[in-house]
């Protein structure tokens, strides 16, 4: 990699860091903001809640009427992250996620303990497969 293709790259990183930032921001601005509050106007491109798809809920509370985005802080590493409006909207209403849960995890977190599970996963199934083959191989096999 040449000098100038690590400045690029410092330079995306650094747009990637300032635009996460104002997120943020942006978030922390409208986090007063009662989604489940009836509204005249819904926030600017704050994605509508559809009460259909939330049925699922067994709850006399009231349900989220929008989605804003929100600032989660991550539970394993501590960072603060976005959850996007739009990634509640899916968990909630396409996911079926009960209204009390959120995000707990940040992204990378998320797939970490993503890819730790299929690791995890592969390892029990190349034990299963060990232990059929031997299995089928016969007893005379093993002495
Ligand atoms: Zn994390």
């Amino acid at each position: 990699m040449t000098l100038a293709d690590r400045e690029i790259m410092a330079s995306k990183e650094r747009k990637q860091q300032r635009l996460a930032n104002s997120a943020l921001k942006r978030a922390r601005a409208l986090s007063h903001i009662d989604t489940r509050h009836e509204y005249r106007t819904l926030p600017p491109g704050a994605p509508p809640a559809d009460p259909a798809q939330l049925a699922h809920n067994n709850t006399y509370g009231r349900l989220p009427r929008f989605y804003l985005d929100r600032i989660i802080t991550c539970r394993k590493c501590g960072k603060e992250e976005i959850w996007p409006a739009e990634r509640q909207k899916w968990w909630y209403e396409v996911a079926k996620g009960n209204i009390n849960t959120q995000a707990v995890y940040c992204r990378a977190c998320r797939n970490d303990n993503k890819a730790r599970k299929s690791e995890a996963r592969k390892v029990h199934l190349d034990g299963l497969a060990r232990q059929r083959n031997r299995r089928t191989r016969g007893p005379e096999t093993d002495m």
